[in-house]
């Protein structure tokens, strides 16, 4: 037996080979019909799951720290939000948002609640973080008539034409489909770990560059909005230095550009906080939100102030299918939860999770840097040697001995592995997930020769 299968075997939760013959059947059948350009990682076929541990079809059960791309916050079927997602189903599935809710409005005023925009808010619902952004990016049109935008590179905020054309974590997600929207510049997001600009702050380095841009190039009273995710995601889990947000805050206030914090991702908890604008103080003109606001059920909310959103005239942008029963019973159960104690969970176990990867980083130098707040973490891994090379097959191998021995992760940035667990893991699910690493980060640097 080699050192990989006796690893495998350890693991009391595995019962098949990986994948099963019930999941290498489904995987088959789906190979034929499916669209070939979902970006999967690896075969894991889902029976059920429970707060932080999900089953594949053949009975082997998984640690989940992706947790459906950082969606599933309230962890895997939550019987409150089951709950009301069942009482939403048996009264009506749908009537579509040009009619009235309870479980709509009861959403919307949560939201309002809780913004961090410290002045009254409204929201429009939709389905997807991408369908938010578009709603951001057409509110901010509207209103400034203006119709420029800035966003970063790396960033990522969905892939429908507007969204896209600001999406820039990945080079495959631009290839093919231009032209996109004109109009969008793109300028470095401030990185610690790999400073773009020599010897400075990076955070007042790119707010130069942006000053520098509009003495030069971009004329600052076309720009309609900023467009920046106040820790960046799918670009590596990059927190951004202190001052930054509150200096595009600042830039924004003089040229009378709106600024809009993407927090589908970072949002609802993610970071220990309701918001990631909260560790910054900074107030956004406009938010959007998705993955996590619903728990799983497909829901998107752009949140503006009401004094830029009531600017909009009647059928200025709709949908069919905001506002669903189902995903507003879900929002507000998972808003319920989150800030009656999952919040500050993530807070506490996301401090308990760092300290381990950091004792995790002694032990491999492959490790170069372990960051990010609450359960948005991720492991930066290099080469060895000084000039901290992206180790990007070592983080694809990391990812893929990760599944072999029973934890889902996934990647970002170049070679990070990020952690998104759900919001009420506890540290002995933690302590479980850093010893499966251990033994990951082993096998995936044998298999790469190092
Ligand atoms: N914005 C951010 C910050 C995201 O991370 C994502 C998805 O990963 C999106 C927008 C797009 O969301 P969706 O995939 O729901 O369209």
């Amino acid at each position: 037996m080699s050192a990989i299968q006796k690893a495998t075997a350890a693991n009391v939760h595995l019962k098949t080979e990986l994948p099963g013959p019930k999941a290498r059947a489904m995987i088959a059948r789906d190979a034929g019909v499916s669209s070939p350009s979902y970006p999967r990682d690896y075969p894991f076929v889902m029976s059920h799951g429970r707060g932080t541990e999900v089953w594949d079809v053949d009975g082997n059960r998984f640690l989940d720290f992706a947790a459906g791309i950082a969606v599933c916050s309230t962890g895997h079927a939550h019987p409150e939000v089951v709950r009301a997602v069942q009482q939403a189903a048996s009264e009506f599935l749908h009537i579509s948002s040009d009619y009235w809710h309870e479980r709509m409005t009861a959403l919307a005023e949560r939201l309002a609640a809780l913004a961090p925009m410290r002045e009254p808010v409204m929201s429009f619902l939709c389905q997807s973080g991408t369908e938010s952004v578009e709603a951001a990016i057409k509110l901010a049109r509207y209103v400034t008539k203006r119709p420029r935008f800035i966003g970063f590179l790396g960033g990522f905020h969905g892939r429908t034409m507007g969204s896209l054309s600001f999406t820039s974590s990945k080079y495959t997600q631009q290839s093919g489909f231009a032209p996109t929207m004109p109009g969008v510049m793109h300028v470095p997001y401030p990185n610690v770990y790999r400073p773009l600009f020599a010897g400075a702050d990076q955070g007042e380095a790119v707010l130069a560059y942006i000053r520098m841009l509009f003495e030069r190039n971009l004329p600052p009273q076309e720009v309609a909005a900023i467009l920046v995710e106040p820790i960046q995601g799918e670009g590596g889990y990059l927190v951004p230095p202190a001052g930054f947000l509150a200096g595009l805050r600042s830039i924004c206030d003089e040229h009378g550009i709106l600024l809009i914090f993407d927090e589908v991702q970072c949002g609802v908890g993610r970071t220990g906080r309701m918001f990631a604008a909260e560790h910054d103080s900074v107030a956004p003109d406009i938010m959007t939100l998705a993955k996590g606001l619903g728990s799983g059920l497909p829901i998107g909310a752009m949140v503006a102030k009401r004094r830029i959103m009531e600017q909009w005239k009647r059928g200025a942008h709709g949908n069919t299918y905001g506002g669903n029963p189902l995903a507003c019973a879900a929002a507000n159960a998972t808003l319920d939860l989150v800030n009656g104690g999952m919040a500050a969970n993530a807070a506490a176990v996301g401090t308990h999770f760092t300290g381990r990867l950091r004792e995790l980083a002694r032990e491999f130098p492959c490790i170069g840097d372990v960051r990010g707040r609450g359960l948005m973490i991720g492991i930066e891994l290099i080469e060895t040697g000084p000039d901290r090379v992206p180790a990007r097959d070592l983080c694809q191998k990391v990812i893929e001995r990760a599944f072999h021995n029973g934890l889902l992760l996934l990647s970002c940035g170049l070679s990070t592995v990020r952690f998104m667990p759900p919001l009420n893991v506890n540290a002995a699910q933690v302590d479980e997930a850093v010893g499966l690493l251990r033994t990951s980060l082993s096998e995936a640097l044998s298999l790469v020769g190092k």
